[in-house]
Parts: structure tokens; C-alpha cells; sequence
């Protein structure tokens, strides 16, 4: 069955609202009130008090379609866009839920059924994992839906491993959490990678779709497990994920609305090579960068702001590298609020603002990025053999020039040289405390503060509240000033 990914958007919205489930709008990529978390990273957030039986509400089933962003905190994929089919940094996840309602025999059969009824994807493709102890599941599976008991794997929780599965899911270090159940689907084997479980499993050809997570803990800072009031249940399905399947392609930035952005981004630069891996990182960046800004994200120097510069200039670098020779970035999102701006609607109203924003910040970088493009060079070819790229230059390209850390590594990965990141860090702390010693003799170093690195990236310690603009500056005006005016 082929459709588009708002029609499959609608088909699932659509399909949980008739089994009784009340379809509620996505939350805002900022967190309400959770200081655990730097961005929304999964359905469940808006939901985590109902879970914890913390609050309650009219309706025990819930649909949604959550727009997520994983570039920071536990989740964090930024490192794997361009490198594998199935990552963004910004992706809808459509799930369902109960709350204290139904459990894992619904929860199985409802995802199922919507795999194989109404979307219609053949089921000798697809593979299921349980975690490792979880006998009733294994069962639900095999006895009652019927799948084979080969194409059902036990994966325990892989603590540590990046990729490889794990069937006990966490929203962080802390909150609801229990075992899950995963549905994967075998893009066929032209592709490389093995099953779940396996240890090509991290390959492309089997891609996880679905995660159905049977919440039953609340995890504490010191690693105790609370039972939650009821079990209840928690799903995940990337909404482009199971789009790529549905257009018979592969990989996700070969659907509809990635191949509209990526055109729109080819043309934006002035290149015709459509299959460039930096085109596919600037169509997933526009997405990020543009919903981030629309959700009150300005980007700055700490917290969640910083995290927001980072990937409007690891795009705008990517761009460079494609031979942009003057601003593009904030052009894209024409072509973003024509695939999205139906489903989002603030995505047009906010245009103005997401346009003005993301061109100041290009503007402003690319008055250093050549320079300090060319700087890295130099300190690549006084490398020689060498292949870990000192700690001052990668700090000298930070303070003086605005190249976070992530991106001087990303223009290095392809070369197989890495950074020397403790040295960073050392650098970065001495900086920090300078800093603090000149505020100790009231010096206010505000009214000079550099946009290029003058605060580090403190985690959690400083973020950034919607809508409030922490430092953008141009031409010493801030930029909330200018997006007013
Ligand atoms: P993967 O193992 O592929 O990284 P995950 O196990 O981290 O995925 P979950 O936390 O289980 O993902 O999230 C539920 C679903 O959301 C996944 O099954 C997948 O369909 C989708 N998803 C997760 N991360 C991404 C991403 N970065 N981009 C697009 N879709 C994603
Ligand atoms: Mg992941
Ligand atoms: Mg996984
Ligand atoms: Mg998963």
C-alpha cells in the first residue's frame, strides 16, 4: 500500500481513535516543566504525570503524533544523521497509550493489527523482540498472533551499547520506564546488516519501527524501582520510518518529504549530486533548527539554545562544503512549511521569525567559518600521520572562530581523525574559571560578551526558558529586538 506521510499519519491517528482512543495534539519540543529533559524525545512526555499517577484525566487511551528531537541527553542521535537510513534529529513518533487501561495483549494485537490490517505490510517481513524474561509477551506473539518463534528474539538491557537493542526503555536517568516489545521490518537482503539480537544488527536491512513499552517502574536518581500505580502502556513508531516502508524505498530520506526538502536544499546551494550525504544532513537540520526555533528555542551559548546553534551550524558547514556561496540555510523553510505546514500549522505562522533567526545565525558564522575552516586545515597538515587533533586547536576554533566542538569532529570524521577531547575540556574548564574569577572583582563582562563561545555548554544547569531569547546578538542589538522591530 502506498501513502504519503500525512495520509499515514491520519490512517494511524484515525485507526486508534476507533478503539476508543482520544486523539491528542503533539506537545511543545520544550519540555513543560521537567528539568530531566532537554527536549521532548518520545510520545510519552506530555504523559509522564498520568503514568506516575500523578494526574488524571478524562480519557485512560491516548493517541498522538509527537514531534521528538534526539540531538542531546539520553537519547541522541545527532552523530548518526547522514550515516544510516533511519536516523533524524527531528522525526514524528506516532504512539498510543493507556493509562492503567489496557496491557500488553491490546497493546500487541492493536499493533498488529494496524501493521498488517490497515497499512498492510506482509507479515513474513517482520520480526518481533521481547525482552529476555518477558514469557508472556514471547507468548502473545507466538500463540496468539502467530508469529513464527525464528523471527522472535529475547534481548535483555544492553547497558552501554549505542545501538544494539535493548528491550528495557527509559525516557532518562530517571521516570516511568519497563520492558518493551520491538517490531522490526527486513528491507530484504541487498542490504547489509543481520536480525535483532545479532551482531550486524546495527546494519540497515532490519530497521526497528515500532516499540511497545509495558511501563511498570518509576526509576529514582539512585536507581531504584518504584512499581508504577498500574501498568500501563507506552508506543513509538517513527511516523518516517514506516512512511519509507509504505513508498517501497529504503531509507527514510527517500521519502516524499525528505526527497522535497533535499531538492529544495540541492538547489539552495547549487548542486546537482541529489544523493550527497550533507544534503540529507541539511534536510533533517532545517527540520530541528526550524521546529526548534518555532517552539521559543533562540540559539545561544548555554543550554538548550547551544544545542540549537550547534546543528544550524554543522547545516550551514555541510552547506559550505556543497559549494553554498552565500546564506541558504533560512530558505529551505519555504519548502519545509509546504510538506509540513498543513500538519503544523504554527510552522507558517511563525515563518518570518524561523527565516530571520536561522539567517542571522548563518550570517554571523559565516564571517568566521571560512577562517577558521582554513585554520583547520593547517593544523591537519602539521598532523602528518597523526590522527587525534589537539585539544587548543580544537578549543582556539571554538573561542575564536564559533566551531562547537561536535562540528570540528564532523568535519574531521570522513578523514578518520578524531579530537582530543579531554584536552578540550580542560581548556574549556580554565575558561570557565577566568570567567568566574573577573565576575568575582564585578567586572561585567556582559556588555562584551562574544557570541562565539564566550559560555560553555553547561547541560542542564542554564536552560533555556520558550521564548526567551538568552544571546543572540548582531551588530550589538539583540536579536529578539530585531525579530520585534
Ligand atoms: P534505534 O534503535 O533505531 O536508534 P530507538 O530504539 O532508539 O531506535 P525508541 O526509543 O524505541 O528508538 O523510539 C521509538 C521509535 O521511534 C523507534 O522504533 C523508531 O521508529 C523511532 N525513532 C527513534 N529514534 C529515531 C530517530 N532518531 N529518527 C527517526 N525515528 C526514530
Ligand atoms: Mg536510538
Ligand atoms: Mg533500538
Ligand atoms: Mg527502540
Amino acid at each position: 500500500m502506498r501513502m504519503t506521510t500525512s495520509e499515514l499519519r491520519n490512517a494511524f491517528l484515525e485507526y486508534f481513535r476507533q478503539q476508543g482512543h482520544q486523539v491528542v495534539a503533539s506537545s511543545s519540543l520544550v519540555p513543560h516543566n521537567d528539568p530531566t529533559l532537554l527536549f521532548t524525545n518520545a510520545g510519552m512526555n506530555q504523559f509522564k504525570d498520568l503514568f506516575l499517577g500523578l494526574e488524571q484525566r478524562a480519557y485512560n487511551r491516548a493517541v498522538s503524533s509527537q514531534r521528538c528531537v534526539r540531538a542531546g541527553g539520553k537519547h541522541n542521535d545527532l552523530e548518526n544523521v547522514g550515516y544510516t537510513a533511519r536516523h533524524h534529529t527531528f522525526f514524528e513518533m506516532l504512539g498510543n497509550f493507556s493509562f492503567g487501561d489496557y496491557f500488553k495483549q491490546d497493546a500487541i494485537r492493536f499493533a498488529w493489527e494496524f501493521l498488517t490490517g490497515v497499512v498492510k505490510l506482509p507479515k513474513e517481513k517482520l520480526w518481533v523482540t521481547v525482552y529476555e524474561t518477558d514469557d508472556e509477551a514471547f507468548d502473545i506473539w507466538s500463540q496468539e498472533i502467530g508469529v513464527p518463534v525464528d523471527r522472535i528474539v529475547r534481548i535483555g538491557d544492553n547497558k552501554g551499547a549505542q545501538y544494539a537493542s535493548d528491550n528495557f526503555w527509559t525516557m532518562g536517568d530517571t521516570g516511568p520506564c519497563g520492558p518493551c516489545t520491538e517490531i522490526f521490518y527486513d528491507h530484504g537482503e541487498h542490504i547489509w546488516g543481520g536480525p535483532p539480537g545479532s551482531p550486524e544488527e546495527d546494519g540497515d536491512r532490519y530497521i526497528e519501527i515500532w516499540n511497545l513499552v509495558f511501563m511498570q517502574f518509576n526509576r529514582h536518581a539512585d536507581g531504584t524501582m518504584e512499581p508504577l500505580p498500574k501498568p500501563s502502556v507506552d508506543t513509538g513508531m517513527g511516523l518516517e520510518r514506516i512512511a519509507t516502508i509504505l513508498q517501497g524505498v529504503h531509507s527514510n530520506y527517500e521519502i516524499d518529504l525528505f526527497q522535497a526538502l533535499i531538492k529544495a536544499a540541492a538547489d539552495a546551494v547549487g548542486t546537482s549530486d541529489l544523493d550527497n550525504k550533507s544534503l540529507r544532513v541539511i534536510a533533517d537540520h532545517i527540520r530541528s533548527c526550524s521546529f526548534l526555533i518555532a517552539d521559543g528555542v533562540m540559539p545561544s551559548n548555554e543550554g538548550r539554545g547551544y544545542v540549537l546553534r550547534r546543528i544550524i551550524r554543522r547545516a550551514v558547514r555541510h552547506g559550505r562544503k556543497l559549494g553554498a556561496d552565500k546564506t541558504f540555510f533560512h530558505t529551505l523553510v519555504a519548502a519545509l512549511c509546504e510538506q509540513m505546514g498543513e500538519a503544523y500549522p504554527e510552522l507558517n505562522t511563525q515563518r518570518p521569525i524561523i527565516e530571520k533567526v536561522l539567517r542571522l545565525e548563518e550570517e554571523q558564522f559565516a564571517r568566521t567559518l571560512d577562517r577558521g575552516l582554513q585554520l583547520l586545515e593547517d593544523a591537519i597538515a602539521e598532523l602528518g600521520e597523526g590522527t587525534v587533533l589537539p585539544g587548543e586547536v580544537v578549543f582556539k576554533l571554538y573561542d575564536t572562530y564559533g566551531f562547537p566542538a561536535d562540528l570540528t569532529a564532523d568535519v574531521l570524521r570522513d578523514r578518520d581523525i578524531s579530537i582530543d577531547e579531554a584536552g578540550f575540556e580542560t581548556l574549556m574548564q580554565q575558561q570557565r574559571e577566568r570567567a568566574k574569577e573577573a565576575s568575582n572583582f564585578g567586572v561585567d563582562y556582559s556588555k562584551t560578551i562574544k557570541v562565539d563561545g564566550a559560555t560553555a555548554f553547561t547541560g542542564y544547569e542554564h536552560l533555556a526558558q520558550p521564548g526567551k531569547v538568552t544571546a543572540l546578538f548582531k551588530d550589538g542589538e539583540p536579536v529578539n529586538a530585531l525579530i520585534a522591530g
